[in-house]
């Protein structure tokens, strides 16, 4: 297989993972940059992530134009992959989900940080984007690349951002990556409502969250991705490009 032929099918196969750990549901999903062209980004047609085949996964310019669009619709909200690969050449994958335990923390004053030294990839500032301080009264969607350009402005060289009222933008280095740190962002916002209601948390320090990212490496990912292949009955492979 290509690379961009082992590229498609983890992307299908990042879809079903987060659909079976609960990231998405009918709604959210994932792209990874393209393999072979870094101004352009593999997505898939507008459809809920477990559902997602080979065949859906459609190419898109960093603007959001389909480049062969065959009949099928796009997400409405392509503008926040695009935008992030515009502003963070260092981004390989972005995932847009409305985990449930991460809405109230867009909507209340109660900061998102890490307290499990397994959620270190959200990174120790989550900063939280309003559509409605530049945009006012809207669907609350992200169905223009200014708005897109809004959200990448303030997720800066962040992990992560919350989207009052709707959801989160995470973003990583690889699909497995994006993944990983999507399935405990959500995690982290479950165990804080919880450790909130024992008393005072006591937060990983910004050291501590650099020094798991530094020795954190693809074998981490690795042992998640195969047990999380096996839940989602998808097939477990080598990352893309890495067969021997
Ligand atoms: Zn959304």
């Amino acid at each position: 297989m290509s690379i961009l032929e082992e590229s498609l099918e983890e992307l299908v196969t990042a879809n079903h993972i987060l659909a079976r750990e609960g990231v998405v549901d009918s709604f959210g999903h994932i792209s990874v940059r393209h393999p072979d062209n870094p101004d352009h980004y593999l997505l898939s047609c507008s459809r809920a992530p477990e559902c997602i085949k080979v065949e859906d996964i459609m190419e898109f310019a960093l603007d959001g134009e389909p480049l062969d669009a065959k009949g099928r619709d796009p997400y409405a909200e392509r503008a926040i992959h695009g935008s992030v690969y515009e502003a963070r050449p260092d981004i390989n994958a972005v995932v847009h989900n409305h985990s449930p335990n991460v809405i109230p923390f867009g909507v209340t004053d109660t900061c998102l940080r890490p307290l499990l030294h397994m959620a270190a990839g959200m990174g120790s500032n989550v900063p939280i984007w309003d559509s409605r301080t530049k945009f006012g009264d809207t669907t609350l969607l992200v169905t223009t690349m200014d708005m897109g350009r809004d959200l990448a402005v303030m997720l800066g060289e962040n992990r992560a951002a919350l989207m009052r009222g709707h959801g989160c933008v995470v973003v990583g280095k690889s699909a497995r990556e994006v993944v990983f740190s999507s399935i405990y962002l959500e995690m982290n916002a479950e165990l804080q409502f919880k450790a909130a209601m024992l008393g005072d948390i006591t937060f990983l320090s910004d050291g501590e969250v650099d020094a798991i990212l530094q020795r954190r490496g693809p074998y981490t990912f690795e042992r998640a991705w195969e047990r999380w292949c096996g839940r989602a009955d998808r097939p477990y492979e080598s990352a893309p490009g890495s067969a021997a």
